[in-house]
């Protein structure tokens, strides 16, 4: 039996082990997704350990995402990001992947919105934000990042090719022109709030929300009324793990069956 995991803290309410329990079901791997909740200053020797006892994959969640990039032999991609969430065990040495960029883009792509060439406007710079925006860069999109710290969104623009960074005061100049936005603030989880005015939306907007806990946030209802397309969070969630599950095993994912996992939880 393989064992893969989710290593995190906390991971008590986490939709991966369902998630990818429900892709070893249906393609009959015996393989179990367990959780790990280790303490900060354990990482490394929970890494050292994993490898040790022959997990095949794990997952890296909060608050471990960039303690990991140290440990592992981060892939090109994940050290743009400055984030690991995914390890693969099965070479001498673990490698460190970001399935959130990719994850994101085939969010996008499943609702059949064009990348390459897309105005996109990203809020938020954070970690979701970071992944995003360079997921946008690499696919061909525009990227304008607008973040409450505006210091924060620059500094990040600076990193990605051809991103702009703003504040949030430029939200609604940014979306006259754009095709895309994605929210990657966590606003919208706790309280029912948008990190963007509805007025500032249109039609023509495909609107991305990272947050899935609710559903169905503020900015997706915005959105869904004044005739723009909303992607709730759970997209974002179901392909980075899509793109784990892939990687670890080399099989294609059976998405119906993760994605329902995924939203009779939600
Ligand atoms: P993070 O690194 O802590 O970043 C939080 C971001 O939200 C920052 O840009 C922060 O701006 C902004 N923010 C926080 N409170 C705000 C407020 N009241 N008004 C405006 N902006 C505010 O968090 P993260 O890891 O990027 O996660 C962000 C969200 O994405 C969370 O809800 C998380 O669950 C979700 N997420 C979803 C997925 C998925 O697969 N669907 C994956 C990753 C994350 P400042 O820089 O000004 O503080």
């Amino acid at each position: 039996m393989d064992v893969y995991g989710l290593l995190g803290n906390p991971v008590g309410h986490s939709l991966s082990p369902p998630m990818h329990e429900a892709a070893y079901d249906e393609l009959d791997i015996d393989a179990r997704y367990v959780t790990f909740e280790p303490d900060r200053d354990a990482i490394e020797g929970a890494i050292d350990g994993a490898k040790a006892l022959g997990i095949a994959g794990l997952n890296v969640t909060i608050p471990f995402k960039r303690d990991v990039l140290d440990l592992v032999e981060a892939d090109e991609l994940a050290s743009r990001i400055g984030a690991v969430n995914t390890i693969d065990f099965s070479g001498d040495v673990p490698t460190g992947h970001n399935t959130d960029a990719v994850g994101a883009m085939r969010a996008l792509r499943d609702h059949d919105l064009a990348i390459d060439g897309a105005d996109a406007v990203v809020v938020g710079a954070g970690g979701a934000g970071r992944a995003i925006s360079f997921g946008l860069a690499d696919a061909g999109a525009s990227v304008a990042i607008a973040n409450r710290t505006e210091s924060t969104a620059r500094d990040l623009a600076d990193e990605v090719p051809g991103a702009a960074g703003h504040g949030l005061d430029a939200l609604a100049a940014l979306l006259d022109e754009a095709d895309v936005l994605i929210n990657a603030t966590s606003v919208g989880m706790e309280a029912d709030a948008t990190p963007v005015p509805k007025d500032a939306l249109h039609a023509d907007l495909a609107v991305m929300d990272a947050v899935y806990r609710p559903l169905e946030t503020r900015l997706l209802r915005d959105a869904a009324a004044i005739g723009a397309t909303p992607v709730d969070g759970a997209w974002m969630l179901l392909y980075q793990g899509v793109e784990a599950f892939e990687r670890w095993t080399g099989r294609t994912a059976p998405i119906d069956a993760m994605n329902d996992a995924l939203r009779s939880r939600l």
